[in-house]
């Protein structure tokens, strides 16, 4: 109930909050001395609190937003729906934004792709093709590949199923207890290569430790899972599209499946529609979500191949059925939003102005480079990363308790922006609707932010 006696101001909701909720990838005693802030509004790439501040969110609400907030096509259309039909269970009933977006997905994705299952968020569009996988080839009698085989620095949310495939530290350690036990293989992350070295040249190299893997585990492993391109959430690490094209290869040589986890590259941020476009490949399972629903609901999709789908097709005795669902499974809202926000890639030139975007970005981060304590600026499409180190030469890092990241994140809010770095990496991953003016003003300001982290 609102409560009427009380100022609809930032103290006022900044205390309401601190006094009841408890907030995702916090340790909310921070908040103590860093502020959390309540947003009264959206307005294109920027969000106003309730004092009336702006912020710029260069991270597009943790890579969600792609067409700004509260965009005004995808709103409308959300609107116009929840007076038609706001949800029905999928069990047995269908909509239309159900069938249309599973229609549009499957005419954008890579080709071969020809079925759609709707889950609720990324995590759990994570499970469905991991489950999906490993009963596939249960269902064709082997069912001894029960393992999966994940990158390192890998990250595919934080449900114990994707939780399990994720190699980032932070989020895996503490219940790995709990975990499947997949097998890691060294990353194709260019960061990793010789300053010699080209990107092709060393996501390439890598493939041969992904052969040795599969000659080892191949008879044991449903699938291989992997963000293509940009290792997010492991610090934007980025890789060459080579590597796409020869792990397809290797997957079909060996019998596993590849499963492409889009959901933080895909519609558009590196460069292609899918980012497994530039590797010239089709995945058995495409995951996607975050900028599915422009930001607006939580959605995901998991796409396959009709060879995957027909050997669940039987005889409902034989038991084969794929058993998953949630009780929002292709919400129609969600769906509605997900329609129109592909109906803004069919009526826009967002490729085109997304690459115009990105060398607009590369050009203002060039100078970053040369500074003492940047080892590398990297950037694929529309994200980009700049990694701070003690030592250039030896690219020794910042000790973690030092949280030199915070304290960009901090100067960042002090100048109405949101930047929100990995550890020692400050990076950018901006809506598309950001202009070049207010990118320059984005890398200022991070440039600020690294300068007074670095004082003492
Ligand atoms: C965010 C993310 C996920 C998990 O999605 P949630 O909706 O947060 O559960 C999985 N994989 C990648 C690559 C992501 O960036």
């Amino acid at each position: 109930m609102p409560n009427l006696s009380q100022p609809d101001n930032h103290a006022t909701w900044s205390a309401r909050d601190l006094a009841v909720l408890w907030h995702p990838c916090t340790q909310m005693r921070d908040h103590e001395t860093v502020p959390m802030i309540p947003m009264a509004r959206g307005e294109g790439a920027w969000l106003i609190d309730y004092d009336g501040r702006r912020y710029l969110d260069a991270v597009s609400s943790w890579w969600t937003n792609i067409f700004g907030h509260a965009n005004p096509r995808i709103a409308a259309a959300i609107k116009d729906q929840l007076d038609k039909l706001e949800h029905v269970m999928l069990g047995g009933f269908s909509h239309a934004p159900a069938i249309e977006l599973a229609e549009e997905l499957l005419r954008i994705a890579p080709p071969g792709l020809a079925r759609v299952f709707y889950a609720d968020n990324g995590s759990s569009g994570i499970e469905v093709a991991l489950k999906m996988s490993f009963h596939y080839w249960r269902n064709l009698g082997r069912g001894e590949k029960t393992r999966f085989i994940a990158l390192t620095g890998s990250y595919h949310g934080e449900t114990l199923g994707a939780l399990s495939v994720t190699d980032v530290a932070l989020y895996r350690d503490t219940y790995a207890p709990l975990l499947l036990a997949p097998i890691f293989v060294t990353s194709p992350d260019c960061y990793e290569r010789d300053a010699q070295q080209s990107w092709q040249d060393y996501s390439i190299a890598r493939l041969a430790d992904m052969r040795v893997a599969l000659e080892r585990h191949a008879h044991e492993t449903c699938a291989v899972i992997i963000e293509p391109l940009v290792q997010c959430a492991a610090g934007m690490r980025m890789y060459h599209p080579a590597y796409l094209t020869g792990l397809r290869k290797l997957c079909d040589e060996f019998e596993v499946h590849l499963i492409a986890d889009e959901i933080a590259v895909g519609f558009g941020r590196t460069g292609t529609l899918f980012a497994c476009e530039q590797g010239d490949i089709t995945p058995d399972f495409l995951c996607l979500s975050k900028g599915l629903t422009g930001g607006f609901l939580a959605l995901s999709a998991v796409l396959t191949t009709d060879a995957i789908y027909q050997a669940f097709y039987a005889e409902y005795s034989a038991g084969k059925a794929f058993l998953h669902s949630h009780s929002y499974t292709g919400n129609a809202l969600a769906c509605r939003a997900a329609l129109e926000t592909l109906a803004i890639f069919r009526d826009e030139p967002v490729l085109e102005r997304n690459r115009e975007l990105a060398a607009h970005l590369s050009y203002a981060l060039a100078p970053l480079s040369e500074h003492p304590h940047v080892a590398e600026v990297r950037q694929t499409g529309l994200i980009a990363a700049v990694e701070l180190v003690r030592d250039k030469t030896t690219r020794d890092v910042f000790p973690a308790e030092q949280r030199r990241g915070l304290r960009v994140y901090q100067h960042g809010l002090s100048r109405g922006m949101i930047l929100r770095p990995l550890g020692n990496i400050v990076y950018f991953m901006p809506p598309y609707v950001i202009t070049p003016d207010e990118i320059d003003l984005m890398v200022e300001v991070a440039r600020e932010g690294i300068e007074i982290t670095l004082r003492d």
